[in-house]
């Protein structure tokens, strides 16, 4: 496994790291006893950096990998969760829930202390509490010694300048970007030199758009327009008919950005992990990336946004 920077935190993270809104049985029903040991093999393989949010599965993705982490040394991982979005859509990013969030939080996770908290979302709500209220709170917190470090997350690419462009440097740390840097989606490169500027780590989430490009194939819940999905089906099923494995190829075009900390993938299958880990250590294919890039230039960087309409990116179809 290798390691690198995020950001100005001091932080070093593995490049391929764990999500674990699967543990909350999002995607498919999850047995918890083989979520735990999934975490475990994660670790046991080189992976320190965790992600979870109390919104996957209503609390469970945090019970299940707070079990998971029992009598774990606490020093031997990052932990990162969220706040402001909770069960059914609900959001709140008022200070005094995000503070009792962060206690909730930590009860579940088995700890009094997280290393990343970010703000889960942010295009669902009016930026502008982000900005005067939610944030400020969360520096109340890292000024307290509760958390480590603050991020912001969600979906369009322009909240996040939304909130850099108003807030003092150093109070944001990180973005956690999903969905728009995938072997059909490189949207998230033209990002790079203002994060770099604003000294912003980058976390590149969903390397596998949420299920778009694995055999599976997406969930219902799955935002992408039937034409995405197609257009991306046809890689995968290019992938099956060489012997190929899609995910592989779309863990690969991840973690071999430089600019990008860590590359978060999602299971709750300990053999998936494995697998996982083995690939990003695997040769690239050269000559199959540049296939499956062909074969997915129609639909590249066609998009689905959401949120409050002021928050949303323009959509590309
Ligand atoms: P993902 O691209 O990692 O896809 C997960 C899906 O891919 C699951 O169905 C999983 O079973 C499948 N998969 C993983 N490895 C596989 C393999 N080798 N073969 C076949 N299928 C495989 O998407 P994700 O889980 O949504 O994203 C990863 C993590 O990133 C999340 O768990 C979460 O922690 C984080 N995330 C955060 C936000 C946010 O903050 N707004 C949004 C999206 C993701």
């Amino acid at each position: 496994m290798h390691y690198r920077a995020l950001g100005h935190t001091g932080l070093e993270v593995s490049v391929l790291s764990f999500g674990a809104s699967s543990l909350g049985g999002v995607f498919h029903a999850t047995d918890d006893d083989e979520s735990i040991r999934t975490v475990r093999t994660a670790l046991d393989l080189g992976v320190n950096f965790l992600d979870t949010s109390p919104y996957y599965g209503a609390t469970r993705s945090e019970s299940v990998l707070g079990r998971a982490l029992r009598g774990v040394p606490r020093e031997s991982y990052i932990l990162a969760t969220k706040v402001g979005q909770y069960n059914n859509g609900e959001f709140d990013f008022s200070a005094a829930r995000v503070t009792r969030s962060l206690d909730e939080s930590c009860a579940r996770l088995g700890t009094d202390y997280i290393d990343l908290l970010q703000c889960h979302d942010i295009e669902f709500t009016d930026l502008n509490q982000i900005v005067d209220e939610t944030l400020p709170a969360l520096v109340k917190l890292r000024e307290a010694g509760r958390i480590g470090h603050i991020g912001i997350t969600g979906l369009p690419l322009k909240i996040f300048s939304g909130v850099l462009d108003r807030t003092a440097p150093g109070v944001v740390e990180t973005i956690l970007s999903f969905c728009r840097y995938e072997l059909n989606d490189t949207a998230l490169d033209s990002l790079v030199p203002y994060l770099r500027e604003k000294k912003v780590g980058i976390i590149n989430a969903s390397p596998t758009g949420m299920g778009l490009l694995t055999p599976r194939g997406v969930p219902s819940w799955h935002p992408a327009p039937p034409a995405m999905v197609a257009g991306a089906r046809r890689a995968v099923e290019y992938c099956q008919s060489v012997g190929a494995d899609i995910v592989k190829l779309a863990l690969q075009f991840c973690v071999v950005h430089p600019a990008f900390a860590t590359t978060l993938v999602g299971t709750a299958n300990p053999e998936t992990i494995r697998e996982n880990v083995a690939h990003i250590e695997a040769p690239l294919d050269f000559a199959l990336m540049a296939k499956v890039l062909e074969i997915l230039r129609p639909i590249h960087n066609h998009n689905f946004t959401r949120g409050r309409p002021e928050n949303r990116d323009p959509i590309i179809a």
